[in-house]
């Protein structure tokens, strides 16, 4: 807020001695996709003000995306089935969504573990099903892949628990 005006500020870009090593970018509403570059720029020069900012020259700015199966030609999905056997699995029919797929969502760098999330990530669990068939085969594949209790699996984030106990899938 404007401490003179008292008008409500967008687009704040601002570090703060009470938050060290933190810059709040607050209230970044359209076009904050457009501006994302710019408004990173700006973040990385206030925190070089008031920190000693090296470069890891190790780092990677390039993520690796989900290879999508789906969009592929027949030859290159008999390559990707031959490389890794997993895309020879479909867990959302509606969608033609592999086991690889959902394996790259579950193991990308953010360690994502929630149905939802995967949906999101991949596709799986948007098709004229919604779900009905692959929900179970996606919970159970994270249940496998981050050894956990089935009523440990969330739906989405917070206590959206699916299972009281275990579920035949
Ligand atoms: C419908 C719509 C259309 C838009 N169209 C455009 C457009 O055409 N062009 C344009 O430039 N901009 C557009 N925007 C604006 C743009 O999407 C936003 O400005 C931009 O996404 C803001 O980026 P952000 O990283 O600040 O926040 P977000 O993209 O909102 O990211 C914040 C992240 O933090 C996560 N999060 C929140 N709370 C917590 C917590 N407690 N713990 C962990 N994670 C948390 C959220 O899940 C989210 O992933 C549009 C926005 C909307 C809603």
């Amino acid at each position: 807020m404007n401490p003179d005006t008292g008008e409500i500020l967008d687009f704040v870009i601002e570090a703060r001695d009470e938050a060290p090593h933190t810059i709040n970018l607050v209230g970044i509403e359209s076009p904050g996709l457009t501006s994302a570059l710019p408004v990173a720029r700006r973040a990385v020069r206030l925190l070089a003000e008031r920190e000693h900012l090296t470069l890891n020259k190790s780092f990677n700015p390039r993520r690796k995306g989900i290879v999508s199966f789906s969009d592929k030609t027949t030859e290159e999905q008999a390559d990707l089935i031959a490389k890794e056997p997993a895309y020879g699995e479909i867990v959302c029919r509606c969608e033609t969504i592999t086991r690889a797929e959902i394996l790259q969502a579950l193991n990308n760098p953010l360690g994502v573990d929630t149905v939802m999330s995967i949906k999101n990530r991949t596709r799986a669990l948007m098709g004229r099903c919604q779900g009905g068939y692959c929900q179970t085969r996606i919970a159970a594949i994270i249940q496998e892949e981050k050894q956990k209790e089935p009523t440990e699996i969330l739906y989405s984030r917070g206590r959206s628990q699916m299972f009281t106990g275990w579920v035949r899938v």
